[in-house]
């Protein structure tokens, strides 16, 4: 039999107007693939990694020597935050979406004993962890956390900065102060919020640990590096018991980008290979976020998701979440339940919008490095032609004349 050779797999140019990844950057992509083949321990591959890591601390407000990215996407700082709980650690999730509920899932494979692993394997119930689940669209408020560490009382606690999946920001001060009244090492997946919000990690020292992801407010392109940052603490908790992980052990990890017993040393050592490409890009991304300045692009992000928001509402729709980077909406009364057909619509055309992952079933609009009058004209005019596609009623005139009054009359065709 013969074998079948495909034909170059072009993948098209698409408008990335969802939760993530966003739009990459033009100066990241141009890095990526000007990087020369070198080895992961030629010098300027080496060098670029230490200053990523003194980037990394600048742009997070952090003095966490334990401060470096993981090779991956989200999943993979995530699983190398989650590393130091051993099965039986007493854990409490707050749970308000899709992922924070597979962050809770790992928790739950993370502390299961070898019984519970084998009585459920995919999905094994650890009595150790307690999650909370907080409905969909509803926020984790710092008394939920107050009231769940009183009464569990456990070495870690776990919570999403910003759930994604429903578009809900949730109370990192609440949570950091629970941690610290109660004793408990916080967790926090950050990976939607780095590089969009404007916080630091050192005005919050209730967390011990924090991961995020290359393709959200950062801008660089998936599969690069994914931040994580941990406390002394945590590094204390992991020293004393150790992690089932060679790969994902921030402390192995961490000596690759020059950390090794707590102190920063000129040159990484091996670890794993690491990619020039990945190394190069990832650096550029974090130049671009120092240039810009975290102030100035957390401000951007909320000008501009109150003109999306207010655009889709004049259409409408229903908006339900608070995040900055991202409008979560129920379709107008006529089109309600239809949300999944109009996603599908828009990105059989490559406007790239997203449903939510779990019910209910909601439109998910992102503006990830989209800040300008320009790129929010174009999303709203897509959004509004495939409602009125479906039968909707929309008023372009009146859609026109809100986007002018809130950037000028100088938007461009
Ligand atoms: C996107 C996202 C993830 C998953 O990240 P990947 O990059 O897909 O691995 C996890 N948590 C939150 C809050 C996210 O927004």
């Amino acid at each position: 039999m013969a074998f079948q050779i495909y034909p170059t797999l072009e993948i098209p140019e698409t408008l990335a107007a969802g939760p993530g990844p966003g739009n990459t950057d033009a100066r990241v992509l141009q890095a990526f693939a000007g990087a020369g083949v070198a080895d992961h321990m030629q010098g300027d591959v080496l060098r670029g990694m230490i200053e990523c890591k003194h980037m990394l601390r600048q742009i997070w407000g952090t003095g966490n020597t334990y401060t470096f990215a993981v090779a991956g996407t989200g999943w993979s700082g995530l699983d190398t935050m989650f590393s130091a709980v051993m099965p039986g650690d007493k854990v409490v999730a707050f749970s308000n979406g899709t992922f924070s509920g597979i962050d809770a899932l790992t928790l739950r494979i993370k502390a299961a004993t070898p019984a519970e692993h084998a009585a459920n394997p995919l999905n094994p119930q650890a009595t150790s962890v307690t999650v909370i689940e907080v409905p969909h669209g509803q926020p984790v408020t710092g008394e939920m956390v107050e009231q769940a560490l009183a009464d569990h009382q456990p070495k870690w606690a776990f919570m999403a900065h910003w759930e994604t999946g429903s578009g809900r920001v949730n109370d990192l001060r609440g949570f950091s102060d629970a941690c610290e009244r109660h004793g408990a090492m916080g967790l926090i997946d950050a990976v939607s919020s780095l590089g969009v919000a404007d916080f630091r990690i050192d005005d919050f020292p209730g967390i011990a640990g924090w991961a995020s992801c290359p393709q959200k407010g950062l801008c660089c392109l998936p599969l690069t590096y994914a931040p994580v940052s941990f406390t002394d603490a945590y590094i204390d908790a992991l020293k004393t018991t150790g992690a089932y992980s060679y790969v994902h052990n921030p402390i192995f990890e961490a000596r690759h980008w020059g950390i090794v017993d707590g102190q920063d040393v000129e040159k990484g050592t091996y670890h794993r290979t690491h990619s020039g490409y990945a190394v190069a890009a990832f650096h550029e991304s974090l130049r671009l976020t120092l240039q810009e300045g975290l102030a100035k692009r957390a401000h951007s992000y909320r000008t501009h998701e109150a003109v999306l928001r207010d655009a889709v509402t004049a259409l409408g729709c229903e908006v339900t979440s608070d995040m900055p980077s991202l409008v979560v909406l129920n379709l107008p009364g006529d089109l309600a339940g239809r949300e999944m057909e109009l996603v599908q619509n828009c990105r059989a055309r490559g406007f790239g919008i997203w449903p939510t992952l779990s019910a209910p079933v909601q439109v998910r609009i992102g503006i990830l490095n989209q800040l300008n009058h320009r790129s929010i004209s174009r999303i709203v005019k897509l959004f509004a032609e495939a409602i009125r596609e479906m039968g909707g009623s929309v008023d372009f005139e009146a859609i026109e004349a809100l986007l002018e009054s809130r950037y000028g009359t100088s938007i461009a065709a």
